[in-house]
């Protein structure tokens, strides 16, 4: 590598994408800087998954109290504290943060508490430390941040970054949009006794999901006595004595102590100095890459959820994985972006991967569809009235299993397994031919003999 820049990669963003970029590159041998203006481990460690889930398991225990009475417990009233649950999650991640740094630095990489911002094609400026640093390939990880529509009053709602640290639990929340941070706080905060109103413009929640999971879903969190209002837009929010209130562009309005909106997340570039450097970016300022994660300047590459791929995770870490690869260990790696699992951390929760059945009729001639909504057994003495709904959507002509969706207890646990088989190609007849677990929930998977046909689901109704 060439002496006369400071670094081999410089990385922007020390969320999940750009650490594993620089860690790897590090351990192959590169010298390498990294930058980062808020905390280490980014949205996912910081405000998304890891504090989101262990609200999701907060959420979940009054439910497990009141379930508990069928099988001969009884205890006393049961508090909740939000303080302490927020306390005791703030303390996980500084602990999940502290080890990003140490590893980060276990590898040999330099790490900057520092804006970075471009200011030249191999040039970075470290804002805070008001230093000029070079290299000779960069990194641009820098995630994205919750967007919310240009509306009258918009300034007085939260989103998700502020949610994880309101210092008290509104008694009502009203939470605008239909997609995954929508749904998984209108189930967290009503399962921490907020009351809730889920507010989506659409005529179903989960756009983009299964039909059966979405509708599912929707009839679950009624059950659990969510407000769901669909096909719903707000047209404005104002400030009231004790909160707001939110004006319906059809003229209705409801009051709230508070309101949340989850409408989507947009990347995070502004002020990155991409146009300067003729950077091309997409429709929502994200930065165009092609397969090998490489923007229009060939050596500045983006990762994660400033391009326009998928904004999670585990995706983010494989396209960090794949620039080092490429770069540092003269191996370049295509990453599969086809059949991702992914969750909905819902109560109940939604596990997906593959093809809806909306998707697999579009692409294939016969689809052959096999389902089960049942009662859990837990809940025959529970006496909680919770379906689960599994369903596989298979290829006719093949036998090939296109997708997985399941609804119910622990269905991202089931799905991440069930996803390794869709890899692999696996047919119906490959799940038929597994023995079945059991008691478990999850052997239904592999015992639905009966094809779903449309009278079945007549007869059913
Ligand atoms: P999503 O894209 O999932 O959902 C956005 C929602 O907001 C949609 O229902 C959309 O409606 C609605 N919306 C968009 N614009 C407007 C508007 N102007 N007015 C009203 N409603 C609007 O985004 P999220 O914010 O929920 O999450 C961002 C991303 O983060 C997700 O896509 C996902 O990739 C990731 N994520 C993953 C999680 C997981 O893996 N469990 C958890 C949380 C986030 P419509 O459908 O009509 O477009």
């Amino acid at each position: 590598m060439s002496e006369s820049f400071d670094y081999d990669l410089f990385v922007i963003g020390a969320g999940s994408g750009g650490v594993r970029c620089a860690r790897m590159s590090a351990n192959y041998g590169a010298r390498v800087g990294i930058a980062e203006e808020y905390r280490v481990g980014g949205t996912c460690v910081i405000r998304g998954c890891v504090p989101k889930k262990l609200f999701a398991y907060a959420s979940r225990f009054e439910h497990a109290f009141e379930d508990a009475a069928g099988f001969g417990w009884s205890m006393g009233r049961a508090e909740f504290d939000w303080q302490k649950l927020v306390a005791n999650k703030d303390d996980e991640i500084a602990r999940l943060s502290a080890i990003y740094d140490r590893n980060l630095a276990g590898a040999g990489v330099t790490s900057f508490a520092s804006r970075a911002e471009l200011t030249g094609p191999h040039e970075i400026q470290l804002v805070a430390e008001d230093r000029m640093v070079s290299a000779r390939n960069i990194l641009i990880a820098t995630g994205s941040t919750p967007f919310k529509p240009d509306i009258p009053g918009i300034e007085h709602a939260i989103t998700s970054n502020e949610a994880f640290h309101l210092e008290t639990l509104p008694k009502k929340i009203a939470i605008v949009g239909g997609g995954y941070i929508a749904v998984e706080f209108a189930c967290i905060f009503q399962g921490l006794g907020v009351d809730v109103s889920l507010i989506y413009r659409g005529p179903q929640i989960l756009r983009g999901f299964d039909d059966d999971m979405r509708d599912g879903l929707h009839e679950e969190m009624l059950k659990n006595d969510i407000d769901v209002r669909l096909s719903t837009d707000v047209s404005g929010i104002e400030k009231t004595a004790d909160g707001v209130t939110l004006a319906f562009a059809d003229g209705g309005s409801i009051n709230s102590n508070a309101v949340m909106y989850a409408t989507g997340r947009r990347p995070n570039v502004e002020g990155l100095g991409l146009s300067k450097l003729g950077i091309e970016c997409g429709w929502n300022g994200h930065v165009v890459v092609d397969d090998m994660f490489r923007s229009s300047v060939e050596h500045i590459y983006a990762v994660g959820d400033v391009t326009d791929r998928f904004q999670l995770t585990p995706v983010a870490i494989r396209e960090g994985a794949a620039v080092a690869e490429a770069l540092f260990n003269d191996n370049p790696v295509e990453v599969d972006h086809d059949n991702i699992p992914t969750a909905v951390f819902s109560t109940p929760e939604i596990g997906t991967v593959g093809m809806t059945e909306t998707d697999a009729r579009e692409k294939h001639k016969s689809v052959d569809i096999y389902k089960s909504r049942f009662r859990p057994m837990k809940h025959t003495l529970s006496g909680r009235d919770e379906l689960m709904i599994m369903k596989l959507v298979v290829d006719g002509a093949s036998g090939r299993v296109l997708g997985c969706h399941v609804m119910g207890t622990d269905a991202a646990e089931m799905v991440q397994m069930a996803a390794i088989a869709i890899r692999m190609g696996a047919k119906k007849d490959d799940f038929d031919a597994t023995m079945a677990l059991h008691p478990s929930a999850a052997e239904e998977l592999v015992t639905m003999r009966e094809k779903w046909t449309p009278s079945k689901a007549e007869a059913a109704e």
